[in-house]
């Protein structure tokens, strides 16, 4: 799916009309909008590639609320967005922050990545989503060495859990989705659990719970995760402790612990736009924020009536871009074009 998003190498300087703050599912859009109106677009990301929450967060899920898509799973929509950006040629950067927003010339910005590298951009566009986001991880011994081997904070692929026997911890929706999904692949799936109420719909918790009586699905309730066992990465027990500290082994190849996410504006906090409950307040009508210049569309942008829906943030992105071709070209005359009578470059 990454055919579209090759990322340039990091540290160097760069020019562009608009860079785009976030390579989630809004920002991808906003590529394709500003390319509409012939602005090009490098994009910015701390994660590793592109897709944001979509692909860090829940890849092999079906989105059922996307126009004209009555199902198309996470991937598959970051992927159809990186195609419908790529006949603009947007830069990608991926696996660096933008630590810091400077002013530049005649209204413009020069923007700092955590890798050094540099962008001189008219406009921003942020689409930062949630902030920079990780999971919470749980507080076990040795932790690191089991990550990305036996311990996953997302599945990214169900086949890889085929056979295994895989302890899920949590209690939210992800927890008992997951449970449900990979009972069938798996051998066994231990959902460990410090309580017997679930932050999950009540339809799925009791699915899960019908199968933890007929199925290979077995509820390690109230007990947390307290140790690791194996070698070199390769998971073969987690140790469980109940509340009142007895403990418990479980066979295990794979750990997936479910502990929602840690999330933080981070560096965009420090850049003078004005924020409301970790969120920037931005004028509905244009996406414009405080600072002349700078937009916000997405999760991260704020106001009255919002609604933290992809749907939303890809109008906001057109949105956004119209607004921004003004900061790009003062004083030039857009003329709206619907797509059909513009096309787009090579067709
Ligand atoms: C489990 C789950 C299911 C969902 N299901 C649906 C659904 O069915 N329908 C729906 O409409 N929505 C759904 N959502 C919500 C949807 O995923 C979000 O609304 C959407 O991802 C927001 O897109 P975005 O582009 O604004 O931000 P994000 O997807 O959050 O992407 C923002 C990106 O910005 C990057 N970033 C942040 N700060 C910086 C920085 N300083 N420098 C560089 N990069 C930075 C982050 O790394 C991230 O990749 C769901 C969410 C979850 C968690």
């Amino acid at each position: 799916m990454n055919t579209y998003f090759d990322s340039t190498a990091p540290g160097a300087s760069h020019d562009t009309d608009v860079a785009i703050i976030g390579a989630g599912p809004c920002g991808l859009f906003a590529v394709f909008e500003c390319g509409m109106l012939k602005m090009r677009c490098h994009v910015i990301d701390v994660l590793d590639g592109a897709g944001g929450q979509c692909v860090a967060l829940y890849p092999e899920k079906p989105i059922y609320d996307i126009p004209a898509w009555p199902e198309i799973s996470a991937n598959d929509l970051i992927a159809k967005l990186g195609e419908q950006a790529a006949p603009f040629a947007p830069t990608y950067h991926f696996g660096q922050s933008v630590i810091q927003v400077m002013d530049g010339e005649g209204g413009g910005f020069i923007l700092t990545t955590s890798a050094g590298t540099t962008i001189t951009a008219r406009a921003i566009i942020v689409a930062g989503g949630v902030g920079a986001f990780g999971p919470n991880r749980p507080p076990l011994d040795g932790l690191k060495a089991y990550e990305g081997k036996s311990v996953f904070y997302m599945v990214t692929r169900r086949e890889d859990f085929s056979g295994k026997r895989v302890v899920i911890a949590g209690g939210g929706d992800s927890a008992v989705d997951w449970a449900l999904s990979l009972a069938s692949l798996a051998e066994k799936i231990y959902v460990v659990h410090r309580r017997d109420k679930f932050r999950a719909a009540p339809e799925n918790v009791e699915r899960m719970k019908q199968l933890a009586q007929t199925g290979n699905v077995e509820m390690v309730i109230p007990y947390q995760l307290a140790a690791l066992e194996g070698t070199d990465g390769v998971l073969s027990g987690v140790v469980v402790s109940s509340l009142k500290g007895d403990k418990r082994r479980l066979d295990a190849d794979r750990l997936l612990p479910f502990f929602g996410l840690a999330t933080q504006l981070g560096p965009i906090a420090d850049w003078g736009l004005e924020i409301d409950t970790g969120r920037i307040t931005v004028r509905p009508d244009n996406m414009g924020s405080n600072r002349p210049g700078i937009f916000a569309i997405g999760d991260i942008a704020h106001y009255p009536g919002k609604l933290k829906l992809i749907l939303t943030g890809f109008a906001e992105a057109a949105a956004a871009a119209h607004a921004a071709f003004e900061h790009v070209h003062p004083g030039e005359a857009l003329h709206f074009e619907y797509s059909t009578t513009k096309g787009v470059p090579g067709t």
